[in-house]
């Protein structure tokens, strides 16, 4: 059980001061109770109290972090079955794998599709973001392609496998960046735990039952190695799905300390069929992998696993937004239309495959609502005239156009004549009520800003 608010009060020396940025000793611990701070911010805290209260507010799946700096990725800390109990915390990884034994042109081509598939969707890149390089019996390739990978993906986190100095040559290549070294299993476990302690990276460990799992897993733990990511190693879909539910019901519910750390999985284990390994894929994404290697990486299913990732992993309480700022659809020019709209993440994607759709250059203006629609945002007081007005002037569009028709969500045409107040250069001209109407709606526009010139 974790520590409420306050038992985690009665550990902090209650000075007030304000050191770890909360106003009083009582919301920080309130905070670090909640999950939403760190203990180790209060400066006056013992070091051993420190970690008894991080280990007793721990997520019950334990945070496994990945790479460093800018480029760290964090891997499970999970604390719910049901996204909408409260929210996913950690996206899995997703990507694929080269190997020591592959031929060049197979390893340049894996590499190059690592550095083509992407995707922007509102404002967030979407990439694959792992590759697992599989030694075979070649240190000295492994070492090859730990550079290479280094130098071409510098963002990219490495999954290393093969024997211990295909592993060794590897990880002392990653420096400070850590890699995961998978493929341990009841055989090398002792081998590999020093490796994983000296180097201070996360171990992967698979087995071929839950039970073999959970005694590698306790044995680690035993010896105090607590960065685990866990293989199941299950022999079918069925049986990987059900292993991936004990594994976290038992973390979560029970508290079972072998099962409360991320998963590993490879879904081509069970499939020739690149379709039917993307679908078992999308399973993974929402119950419950860490990780999910395939077997290649191809646009088509690829994209489809990525924005399902992102869906499935923003938090349900807070709206999708996306950011404030001039969109250029269609690559609009000076005398190109603009229309302006609210950053609700649905009404933006709407609003833009219109757009894009009507092959009509246009900027696309999207002003900051909190993520309400229009029509909500306009009664809550976040696009009305005024704050409109505001946008308008500071964001920049004076200075990319020579006109100045500015059109508006035909829902706020009651806010016409004041906008036309406030913006007295700009002609405000109404759009329509549904976005189906922006191609027609645009094309005249644009007819009318070059008849005007
Ligand atoms: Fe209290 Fe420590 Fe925060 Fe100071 S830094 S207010 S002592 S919790």
């Amino acid at each position: 059980m974790g520590l409420t608010g306050i038992q985690i009060l009665g550990k902090l020396p209650k000075k007030n001061c304000k050191e770890c940025g909360f106003p009083t000793c009582m919301a920080f611990a309130m905070k670090v109770a909640a999950g939403q701070a760190e203990i180790a911010a209060c400066p006056y805290v013992d070091p051993t109290v420190v970690e008894e209260i991080a280990e007793a507010t721990a997520p019950p799946i334990r945070t496994v972090k990945l790479g460093s700096g800018e480029f760290t990725y964090s891997l499970g800390g999970e604390t719910c079955l049901f996204r909408h109990e409260k929210r996913f915390e950690n996206p899995p990884l997703i990507g694929t794998f080269i190997t020591t034994k592959m031929v060049d042109e197979e390893i340049n081509r894996r590499l190059e599709l690592y550095k083509q598939l992407k995707w922007d969707r509102v404002g967030i890149t979407l990439q694959p973001d792992v590759i697992w390089i599989k030694g075979e019996g070649d240190p000295q390739r492994v070492g090859f392609l730990v550079e290479r990978v280094r130098k071409e993906l510098p963002y990219l986190p490495i999954i290393l496998s093969g024997s211990k100095e295909e592993v060794e040559k590897g990880v002392s290549l990653c420096g400070e960046f850590k890699p995961l070294i998978y493929g341990i299993n009841k055989e090398t476990l002792e081998e590999f735990l020093p490796l994983g302690e000296s180097f201070k990276v996360p171990l992967g460990i698979g087995a071929s039952s839950l039970d073999e799992l959970a005694e590698l897993s306790d044995k680690a733990l035993q010896r105090g190695f607590k960065d685990l990511v866990l293989d199941p190693g299950s022999q079918s879909v069925r049986e990987l799905f059900e292993d991936l539910v004990i594994i976290r019901r038992s973390a979560i519910k029970k508290r079972y300390k072998p099962f409360g750390f991320p998963v590993i999985t490879f879904p081509f284990r069970y499939t020739e069929d690149y379709l039917l390994e993307s679908a078992i894929a999308s399973i993974l994404v929402a119950k419950y992998a860490s990780i999910i290697i395939l077997s290649d990486l191809k646009a088509e299913s690829l994209f489809n696993l990525l924005v399902e990732r992102m869906n499935i992993f923003t938090d349900p309480q807070k709206p999708l937004v996306v950011e404030e700022g001039i969109y250029p659809v269609n690559g609009p020019d000076e005398m190109s239309p603009v229309i302006i709209t609210c950053n609700f993440a649905l009404t933006y994607f709407i609003v833009n495959g219109e757009v894009e759709g009507s092959r009509v250059p246009t900027w696309l203006l999207i002003k900051n609502t909190d993520g309400l629609s229009v029509l909500t945002a306009w009664a809550a007081g976040k696009f009305g005239a005024d704050s409109i007005a505001e946008f308008i002037k500071k964001c920049g569009i004076e200075g990319k156009v020579k006109h100045r028709k500015l059109s508006i969500p035909g829902l706020l045409a009651s806010i016409k004549g004041e906008l036309e107040e406030e913006l007295p250069d700009w002609e405000i001209i109404v759009g329509p009520r549904e976005a189906t109407g922006l191609p027609a709606f645009l094309r005249k526009v644009s007819a009318e800003i070059k008849e005007a010139v």
